[in-house]
């Protein structure tokens, strides 16, 4: 008896359009929830990493994100915990830049602590990365240390100096944080413009339990640019890239500085992004438990029909957006995952 061949479904190809209207031309991929440094606000000192049998294999990551490549996206961005101490995620970079090549992705990229990127810098510009961004909140090595437990800050901005080296764009994120890097956003802002690089300052999320409460450390980035502002001229940029940051031009530096403010004002309407860990359980919303298993219909059959099926009612229940709250009554995570495991 002769296989009957079907022609493959339209679920394949189907773009991912939400009930609100957003497509969805964004992923972003969490390749290990392990990580070498232990950033306080990120997670708790003793966390514990989910089993390596769980996560999915580097081919099947590939295969995942293929998957939602054939369904329209554009951008697609590995993170973690810290992508670079995957074991081989070279050579997924490596094997994902053929849809570069192929002209079906726009984007390929990177968010990382910098603190392995001098090992892989040139790499990662040979699989045809072009920018990254590196996390760091201070310029200090003690506070750097205090920040992430153990990190040793000049392994990063040796990283940082590899990647320029290497012709990647680097644009600099940090968490603003109350009573640690508040008062050096400006001279971090000056030290990133002044090496031509941008710098996006980001509120703290609710999101895990950190053994600490998050109102000891959160600040309103509204406060921040206010202070800013006493001090420097910042000019709205039109700009937006779906996302959630907004940008403005500091005539004083002629570099570009962006807020990601998702406590004092979100931008959920404009989400165009959506989220998978490494056990292939898909996030539509950062700030919702919501997580619908991709590895089960990724495992269960060779095609991607079933996995494409499950991948579209999905995006039909993504949610309108975010309701995180920091304040005295509600000091407890308004996600139990953390950051790491979701990739931020
Ligand atoms: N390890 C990599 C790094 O640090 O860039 C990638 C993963 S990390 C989870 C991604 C980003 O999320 C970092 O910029 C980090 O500072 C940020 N982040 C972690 N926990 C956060 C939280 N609770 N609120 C806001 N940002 C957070
Ligand atoms: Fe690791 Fe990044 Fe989380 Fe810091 S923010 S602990 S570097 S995953």
């Amino acid at each position: 008896m002769s296989a009957i061949s079907l022609p493959p479904s339209e679920s394949l190809f189907r773009p991912m359009t939400d009930p609100f209207g957003r497509t969805i031309r964004y992923l972003r991929v969490s390749v290990t929830d392990r990580c070498d440094l232990r950033c306080f606000y990120c997670m708790s000192e003793d966390m514990t990493f989910l089993p390596k049998a769980d996560l999915l294999t580097l081919e099947e990551l590939d295969r995942l994100c293929s998957a939602f490549i054939a369904k329209g996206v554009r951008k697609l961005r590995l993170t973690g915990g810290e992508p670079l101490v995957r074991r081989n995620v070279m050579s997924l970079m490596r094997s994902l830049s053929r849809h570069l090549a192929s002209g079906a992705l726009d984007e390929l990229t990177l968010t990382t602590n910098g603190s392995q990127l001098a090992r892989f810098a040139n790499e990662l510009a040979d699989c045809g990365v072009r920018r990254i961004n590196v996390s760091l909140d201070t310029l200090d090595a003690d506070k750097f240390r205090a920040i992430t437990r153990w990190g040793d800050i000049d392994k990063v901005l040796a990283g940082i100096e590899a990647a320029q080296a290497a012709g990647l764009a680097v644009k600099i994120n940090a968490v603003a944080l109350k009573n640690m890097n508040e008062d050096e956003i400006p001279s971090l802002m000056e030290w990133a413009h002044g090496k031509g690089m941008g710098l996006t300052v980001i509120e703290v999320m609710p999101m895990g339990d950190i053994g600490a409460g998050r109102i000891d450390q959160y600040v309103p980035l509204s406060l921040l640019r206010a202070r800013l502002e006493k001090q420097f001229t910042l000019t709205d940029l039109d700009e937006s890239t779906g996302g959630p940051a907004r940008y403005v031009r500091v005539s004083e530096t002629g570099g570009k500085l962006g807020f990601i403010t998702p406590m004092t004002h979100n931008f959920c309407e404009s989400c165009n992004r959506v989220r998978i860990t490494c056990t292939g359980t898909l996030h539509t919303c950062l700030g919702h438990e919501d997580a619908s298993d991709l590895r089960k219909p990724l495992r269960a059959s060779a095609d991607n029909e079933l996995l494409s099926a499950t991948i579209d009612r999905a995006i039909g229940l993504k949610p309108k957006g975010h309701d995180f709250i920091i304040d005295r009554r509600h000091n407890r995570p308004s996600v139990s995952r953390h950051m790491s495991v979701t990739g931020g």
